[in-house]
This record gives structure tokens, sequence and C-alpha cells, in this order.
């Protein structure tokens, strides 16, 4: 509970309107997308501007209760759950497009625009703005930025780190800095904008970004490619890499995935072939046509069943929106969906489908595979229950040795989804535990009272997911 004279001063900042401490409203933010977490807050508050932002952190601090910033919720790794109370910050009345700059080629946001919107201003200036997470319709900028979110079209365009170029930043002090801007050359100093792309929440809270448009693509092609076995799939992604073409996108999509995706979008997939691989590329239209030939000859070579080019731009639409829908579709099997995102360098993505096909077997639980397989970022997503104990503490197993084989593998706990509360206990495994460590230390001096979105990104030790992580560890 907030201290009375705490809440009388928050509501002198926002008005009656904007605050609250109701048992219901805490319980609607307690929780995000990321399943088996949860924690509720003391307050909700919504800020409609910076100087607003600096006055809520400076309360929070006199009174040492945490923020917990919060845009749509959709992130996947617990990054929004209250672990230790306080308020949850939301950027609803902070979601201004504020300027479009033809110019430098850049937009100035505020952090709760949705993304989608983003992507959608960018098309009527004739531009572009390529980071695509599957969660475009709902997340927000701000999300996107603090989960460093990739997309289908990471392969050839990067992800949204590429696409940063300057931030507004409340510090856990109050204080307010720029980082960036719209120059394309800055080496003044640190770069802090990297250093808060991706931070969780933890380092800063972001009131406005200049984010980064390129030309839009005059033409893109979009196909389709099955495949008998789940391994030929994988081998075929690196044979069209190793071929020095960089499709904008290259999905995999197993067969499991596909059956639910179909049943969900119901658009012809077929759904008999063990994998697929969804290709687009876009660009000039002569580069166009000449990589869909290549990577159109290097699936036959390497035996696929067969290779479809979608006939027009609603059929290629519905194709990438029925990828996009994967873990929507999944989620209706059953209770509880885990989505979890492995990474390994691209070519290793054959022994990790097979490890997770294995992995699935031993444990006996149900897992499909699907991703962005030209970034070697894989969705192993678990469908249970997380009322079964018994089956949860083998799904924990399951994920515990299909991080540690992507870290042997040379690759990663996470390609996307960020490490929140609930990738916290893996994140030595990646780093080592000196890399941990200076990793706490930036946080302790940008935020030393542990203000800003505490137990994300460094482990608790006392989660019940986490223990079990660990004793099913390796
Ligand atoms: C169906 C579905 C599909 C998805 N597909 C993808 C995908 O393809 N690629 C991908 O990368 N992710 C994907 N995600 C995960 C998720 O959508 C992304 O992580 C997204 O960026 C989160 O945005 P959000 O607005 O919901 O942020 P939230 O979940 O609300 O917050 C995410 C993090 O950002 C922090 N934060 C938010 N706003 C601010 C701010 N202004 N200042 C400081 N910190 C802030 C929060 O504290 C939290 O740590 C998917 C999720 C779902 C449910």
């Amino acid at each position: 509970m907030l201290p009375k004279e705490m809440e009388q001063e928050l509501i002198e900042v926002v008005g009656k309107d904007r605050f609250t401490s109701s048992k219901e409203q805490c319980y609607v933010y307690s929780y995000d997308a990321t399943p088996g977490f949860q924690a509720e807050p003391d307050g909700v508050i919504r800020p409609t501007s910076t100087t607003e932002v600096q006055e809520i952190v400076r309360i929070c601090s006199k009174y040492h209760v945490p923020i917990v910033p919060r845009g749509s919720g959709t992130n996947l790794c617990a990054g929004t759950t209250p672990t230790s109370g306080g308020i949850v910050l939301l950027f609803t009345h902070m979601n201004s497009i504020l300027e479009i700059d033809e110019e430098n080629l850049t937009m100035t946001v505020q952090p709760g625009v949705l993304t989608l919107d983003v992507v959608k201003r960018a098309e009527g200036a004739d531009l572009f703005y390529p980071p695509d997470p599957s969660s475009m319709k709902i997340s927000t900028i701000g999300g996107n930025i603090n989960e460093n979110s990739g997309g289908l079209r990471g392969l050839k365009y990067g992800v949204t780190k590429d696409y940063v170029m300057g931030l507004e930043v409340v510090l856990a002090n109050g204080e307010v800095i720029r980082t960036g801007g719209k120059l394309a050359k800055d080496v003044a100093g640190y770069d802090m904008t990297k250093l808060l792309v991706g931070s969780e929440g933890t380092l800063g809270i972001i009131t406005e970004a200049t984010l980064k448009l390129v030309p839009r693509p005059e033409d893109k092609k979009t196909m389709l490619a099955l495949f008998s076995d789940l391994e030929t799939a994988a081998k075929t992604v690196s044979e069209i890499i190793a071929n020095k073409v960089i499709p904008a996108t290259l999905e995999f999509i197993d067969q499991p995935t596909l059956e639910a995706v179909e049943s969900f979008a119901k658009i012809g997939l077929p759904t008999k072939a063990k994998a697929v691989l969804l290709i687009e590329q876009d660009g000039d239209e002569a580069v166009v046509a000449k990589d869909i030939y290549t990577m159109k000859r290097l699936c036959e070579e390497k035996g696929a069943i067969s290779v479809t080019l979608a006939k027009s731009e609603e059929e290629a639409f519905a194709l990438t929106e029925a990828r996009r829908s994967a873990l929507t579709a999944l989620a209706r099997r059953r209770p509880t969906t885990i989505l979890e995102d492995a990474t390994v360098p691209r070519s290793k993505l054959a022994e990790l489908v097979s490890f997770i096909n294995d992995t699935s077997k031993r444990y006996n639980v149900e897992i499909c595979t699907f991703g962005h397989a030209g970034d070697g970022n894989l969705h192993p997503t678990c469908m249970t229950d997380e009322r079964d104990l018994e089956e949860m503490e083998r799904v924990e197993k399951a994920f515990a040795d299909i991080f540690a084989k992507a870290v042997e593998l040379g690759g990663t706990i996470t390609g996307e989804h960020g490490v929140g509360e609930m990738k916290a206990p893996y994140l030595a495994w990646k780093l080592g535990d000196a890399g941990v460590e200076a990793m706490r230390a930036i946080k302790k001096a940008l935020d030393p009272q542990d203000l800003l979105n505490p137990g994300k990104v460094f482990a608790k030790e006392s989660k019940k997911r986490i223990v079990l992580a660990r004793e099913g560890a390796k």
C-alpha cells in the first residue's frame, strides 16, 4: 500500500482521473503476456508529459517506491509484472507522433504510440519503418525500444536498435537527458542510446524517441517452399545465405504450427508438409526477380517438395499475416502457451531444431517450433497447463535444456523477447558472472535506489519458475 501523503502528491501532479490505487485497477496491471507470473502494483498512473514523469519519479524516489513503466504489456519475459509492488507508469496519454522529418528521414514520437501507427505514418510519406514484431498492431514503441524487439524483416533490415537515433529519458533522479538525435554521425561521449535500447525499463524512462526511416522498397515478392522434413528446411536457410542472398523475410514453420495456423486463418496452407519456409524479398524490381529466382532454385536443389510464388499482393499479405498469427493460433489449443526465443548462429539451426524435437519427446511435452529462421531465432512454443504442476516441471526442464543447448551452440537465451524476470536466472549462462556484474554496476550507477523496474534482468532467488529452472539446468 502507498503512503496516503504520497498518493496525495501524485494526484496533485496528474489529477484524480489519471491516478488510481483501486484493487480492481491494480489487478488489471498485475500481469502481462507471460504465463506464470503475477504481482499486484500499489497504484497505476498515466502521465501526459515529460515534466509529469519527472515529478512522479521524484515522488517515488522520496518514498522509495518502485516504478514499473508499461506500454501494452505484450512482453513475453515477465518484464512488467510489479514484482516488488510500486506504481505502474502507463503511456496511454503519451501516444502522439510529434514530427516526421522528410529531409533527415526521421520520425519523432512519444513512447505510447503503437508500432503499426509508426509503420503506417511512414508509409503515408512514402517511407519505411522496418522493425515489425508480430505484435505490432498492439505493441508500443516504448516497449519495442526497451525490449529491442525484432520481427520478420530482421534478417535484412535489422531490429529496433538499428532505427533508434535519439531518446529523451527521465533518469531515476528525476533529471531529463537527451541522447543522440537526428545526426547520422555523432561520437560525443558514450553511446547512451544503444545502452538504453533493450534496457527493459531498468535504466531510465523513455519519454520521446527519434526513429530512423528509410526509403520504401519499390517491389516485393513472397513465396512458400514446402519440405518433407525439418532438417532439410533448416539446411536450405543456411544455403540461401551462403549464396549471398539476404531476403527481407525467411521464416520457418513446422507442421503442428502450420495446422494450428491454418485452422485459425483458413487460407489453404499446405498442412501435410513437415516444414515450410516463408520467403520474401523486397527492393528494386530487377533485384527482387533475380533473388527470388535464385532462392527458388536453391530450395528445389535442396529437395523442397514444392515452391510457390504468391500470385497477388493480397495472397502475399495473407501468408505473412498467417505467420504473424502463429502464437495466437497455438494459444487456442491448451490453457497455457509458453513461447520462447532461443537463438543460434544460422549454421546451427538444423541442430537446434532436431534438439528441440528430441527434448519435446524426452520430457513428453508438446513443443511446436516456428520463427525467424534467417536470424537463427526460433520460437519453440509449448502448449501446456500451468495448473498441472508436474507437467510444468517437465516444461521448465525442457526449456532449461533448450537454452543450455543454444548457448553451447554459440547462441543466446533470448533473441528478441528480453530477460525480464523470466529469463533472469539464465543470464549468467550467456554472459558469465563477470558479465552480469558489469551490467549490475551500470544499473547501480544510474539507479542506486533500485527504483526502476526492480527484479528484472537480474535474478531474484525466490521465484518458483527460477528454482525449477535451476534444478533442471544442464
Ligand atoms: C502475440 C505476440 C507476438 C509477439 N511477437 C513478437 C515479435 O515478433 N518480436 C518481438 O521482438 N517481440 C514479440 N512479442 C513480444 C512483445 O510484443 C514485444 O516485446 C513488445 O516490444 C512489447 O511492447 P509493449 O508495448 O507491449 O511493452 P510492454 O510489454 O508493456 O513493456 C516491455 C518492456 O518495456 C518497458 N517499457 C515500456 N515502455 C517504456 C518506457 N516508455 N520507458 C521505459 N521502459 C518502458 C517495460 O518496463 C518492459 O520492461 C510478441 C508478443 C505477443 C503477445
